[in-house]
């Protein structure tokens, strides 16, 4: 009998302990609607319905069924406990079990769209369809019958459908149909899509000549099920507005990847024939077990078993399925809100749509609002329900957003063409960005430059701009950073403090309870747009992945069945702190931070955020403070004022009349500082982040800018004087990608003024904040006044000087270059340097005036 010794003992076992039924197993439980036999495995689960091994009415002791035979080591498999992603139940509401598969003549396939209903010839239903069947038939250009047939699905375009005169007349309310009974209304086009297919299959069989001994024609094989992608019917929707009222109609929504399951086969309808009048039937399969039929669907046929599995029979369907999360990414999506659940939405994928989607990826998907419920089968218990279920989106077509915009409102123009005609919208959008941080008017324009973009190459469409802040903690970099994730259309905002791999991945890791499903991390959500990290020196193990995107914008992926690499354009703007709770500047930037020198060289702009003391500022701080908690800068509704202002569309910042003053002396921070007068500081009307993210994201879409040749060669002047430079100034080198940032900025400059070209005012701005950040970045001769630094060396920067010129002399008059450490000591003693020599080896080292050729072997550069 059973070999009931290695069954393994749970809590789930129950049940007589032997003898029973004849097609059921004695020790069993159900799940999510699924029988599942103790010890049966979860992971044979999708196998085993697939390939029809059913076991279903045979008698007991058969040797072949292994649900009686348990193989020894078996463990009871949880998978089935609901993971994070689990596959939503089949249709349930759908009560047919099975229907007889013939195809009424007329209309061929009705029963794979209509299984609960028969064909009526003379019903609206059947003249509908035959409308939508002229309608293809009309337009042969639009539908290629040929591809159709071997995808299985087509696009169905609803400009080219409601443009139909006769189709309409037929059938006036189309359009809401199909918005509110979306399934029956998909269906109606695919059956008619179906008929379409078998005249046009069985038309080129019989035309074609008969199969001989030479020429084999292959049979004319019947279309199987066809799927209908509609574009065009639903407006987009927030995916928090989705409710239980939208229940059964269609709905469009935009998002983000950000999990995706796994892909999941199971046989949903198996078709069977009759063994004695060859009588089809089709069996929806739905539990664990096989469903096999009881009896034949033909009146007066008796046939009670041996039913022949028809597995190529077009009624014989396998379903692939897929859940996917989407999250919110739609411009109009309310800022306010933290991220929570009503921000998310799970989407089913089914047939071709399984396995399109990556991580990351921003998408526009149009679906059937459906819902499921989150109770165990089990434990309903009608008198007593505590009844939770969750809304869900069953795909029926997806779009990729890359190349379709944002849109916008009427009332979103307008505000966005009012700010654009501000007398000097650079500074209120650059004083919009971070109002509660008060001064720092360069680094808010830094930030926002970035937050333009550039506009990219013919090679790529965007280019990012990274920036990071440096400096002691308490100045409001975290602020500045989680504004820009908020202003951002794609920001993300990661904190390095409460990080930890184990919890959250930066780009993407399998996680759930059987490490199936793929999520994503900050950096993948914000792909294309910006991510925010704060405190990016505490991820320093990580640093590796941060260069690979800053440095090809390609991560590779190595998980333990897969290896992949993704692209991955995002911008980041980073802050970090300095090492020793003070920013020292007789030290160059790499021994301030935790970051390595080539982390640090692909950041476009450095600021330094330092709390000097100023009593100027100190002041104007305290009256800002004092204007912020009294209410008088409080942001004002745009929307009240454009109202009362000319709507003059100027979109060339030309206000600016200091045209004649020469480059260098050009203070963009003394343009950008709010004026002081009598009255207290300068009023700026300042622009709410909603609005800001709206223009950001306007002027991202629409504009390209193209340098022009003055301002080409003002930024090529530029940056060959700072190669020039580099010999003296103690900075990292200057290369390349530095050019590269330059023009990202200019043309980020541009696209804030709404221009397609860049000029050389432009460039001015950006050289100019440019400036600013080098000039932060570079050693000087400040005296550091904290007493927690003073052992620190404070006059350093001499010295390197001297050491360095000391080291080139040395070369020169001996005519070799390379020197070994005990070389260098001594020359540095003759010198009159006499300790700190490794240090300043170092230093060297970092600028690039000596190069480490070996152990203690170190090759002067001379240039
Ligand atoms: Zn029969």
């Amino acid at each position: 009998m059973n070999p009931s010794t290695t069954r393994p003992t749970g809590r789930f076992i129950r049940g007589r302990g032997r003898g029973g039924g004849a097609y059921r197993p004695y020790f069993y439980f159900r799940r999510n609607g699924r029988t599942i036999p103790a010890g049966g495995g979860g992971n044979t689960n999708a196998a085993a319905r697939a390939n029809f091994s059913g076991c279903r009415g045979q008698g007991r002791g058969a040797t072949h069924n292994n649900y009686y035979t348990h193989p020894p080591n078996v463990i009871l498999d949880s998978t089935f406990l609901r993971p994070e992603c689990y596959a939503a139940p089949d249709d349930s509401h759908q009560a047919v079990q099975s229907y007889r598969a013939d195809m009424p003549l007329p209309c061929p396939g009705w029963y794979l769209y209509f299984p609960q209903e028969p064909y009526k010839e003379e019903s609206t239903l059947a003249q509908r369809i035959k409308a939508v069947e002229e309608h293809y038939t009309k337009n042969q250009n639009s539908y290629d019958l040929k591809q159709i047939q071997q995808d299985k699905w087509f696009k169905l375009d609803a400009i080219h459908v409601c443009d139909d005169k006769v189709l309409i007349n037929v059938w006036p309310q189309l359009k809401e149909d199909m918005l509110e009974r979306a399934q029956r209304t998909l269906a109606t086009f695919a059956v008619a899509m179906h008929k379409v297919l078998t005249m046009d299959a069985v038309n080129s069989a019989t035309s074609q000549q008969a199969c001989d001994k030479n020429v084999y024609v292959p049979r004319c094989t019947l279309p199987r099920k066809i799927y209908v992608r509609p574009h065009g019917f639903a407006e987009i929707n927030l995916i928090s507005d989705l409710d239980r009222s939208l229940l059964g109609s269609l709905c469009t929504v935009r998002g983000v990847v950000s999990a995706i399951g796994i892909v999941e086969a199971a046989a949903s309808w198996i078709a069977y024939q009759c063994p004695r009048c060859k009588q089809e039937q089709s069996m929806k399969q739905n539990g664990f077990y096989i469903s096999r039929p009881y009896n034949c669907k033909k009146e007066g046929c008796r046939a009670k078993k041996n039913f022949i599995e028809q597995r190529s029979s077009p009624f014989t369907r396998i379903t692939p399925q897929q859940i996917v999360q989407l999250q919110e990414s739609n411009i109009q999506a309310p800022l306010d809100r933290e991220f929570d659940s009503s921000n998310t939405l799970d989407v089913e994928l089914r047939y071709d749509l399984v396995d399109t989607l990556v991580t990351g990826e921003e998408v526009i998907i149009c679906g059937v609002i459906k819902i499921r419920t989150l109770d165990d089968e089990q434990n309903t218990n009608p008198s007593s329900s505590v009844y939770t279920s969750q809304i869900y989106m069953k795909a029926v077509s997806i779009h990729k957003a890359k190349h379709s915009g944002h849109i916008f409102t009427q009332r979103d123009m307008d505000a966005i063409s009012m700010i654009n005609s501000e007398p000097d919208s650079f500074k209120l959008l650059s004083h919009s960005v971070a109002p509660e941080l008060h001064g720092e008017e360069i680094v808010k324009a830094g930030v926002l430059l970035s937050l333009f973009g550039g506009a990219g190459s013919q090679i790529h469409d965007e280019a990012e701009i990274n920036v990071l802040l440096v400096g002691d903690p308490g100045i409001g970099k975290s602020h500045l950073l989680e504004m820009c994730a908020k202003i951002s259309d794609r920001g993300t905002y990661l904190s390095g403090k409460h990080w930890s791999p184990a919890t959250q991945s930066l780009t993407s890791a399998l996680q759930g309870r059987t490490s199936d499903i793929l999520t994503s991390g900050a950096l993948t959500i914000s792909k294309t747009g910006h991510c925010a990290i704060d405190d990016i020196d505490r991820l320093a193990p990580q640093q590796d992945i941060l260069l690979q995107i800053m440095q090809s914008k390609i991560v590779s992926l190595p998980f333990h069945n897969l290896y992949a690499t993704m692209s991955m354009p995002t911008s980041l703007i980073a802050a970090a702190n300095s090492l020793r709770g003070h920013y020292d500047h007789s030290r160059p930037l790499t021994e301030n931070s935790r970051l390595s020198t080539a982390l640090l060289q692909h950041f476009h702009l450095v600021f330094l955020l330092l709390d000097k003391s100023n009593k100027d500022l100190d002041t104007s701080l305290t009256d800002h403070i004092k204007a912020i908690h009294d209410g008088i800068k409080k942001n004002t509704a745009i929307a009240e004022r454009f109202d009362r202002k000319p709507k003059t569309n100027n979109s060339m910042n030309l206000s600016v009349n200091d045209d004649e003053l020469d480059d260098e002396q050009y203070d963009l921070s003394v343009r950008l500082k709010l004026k002081i007068d009598i009255c207290g500081e300068e009023e700026l009307d300042l622009l709410p982040p909603i609005l800001l993210k709206k223009f950001i994201a306007y002027a991202r879409q629409r504009l390209r800018p193209l340098l022009n040749d003055e301002a080409a060669e003002a930024l090529k002047s530029f940056y060959m004087s700072l190669r020039d430079k580099t010999g003296e100034e103690q900075r990292c080198n200057v290369t390349t990608s530095h050019l590269a940032g330059l023009i990202c900025l200019s043309q980020a400059r541009a696209r804030v003024d709404f221009a397609e070209v860049v000029t050389k005012l432009h460039v001015r701005d950006v050289l100019c904040i440019v400036r600013h950040s080098i000039a932060d970045t570079t050693l000087s001769d400040y005296v550091d006044r904290n007493p927690a630094t003073t052992t620190a060396p404070t006059s350093q920067r001499g010295t390197v000087k001297k050491f360095i010129q000391m080291l080139e002399l040395r070369a020169k008059a001996l005519g070799r270059c390379m020197f070994n450490y005990d070389e260098i000591k001594d020359m540095a003693g003759q010198a009159g340097i006499a300790c700190g020599v490794s240090n300043l080896v170092e230093i060297a080292n970092l600028q690039g005036y000596l190069l480490k050729k070996g152990p203690n072997v170190y090759e002067v550069m001379i240039d």
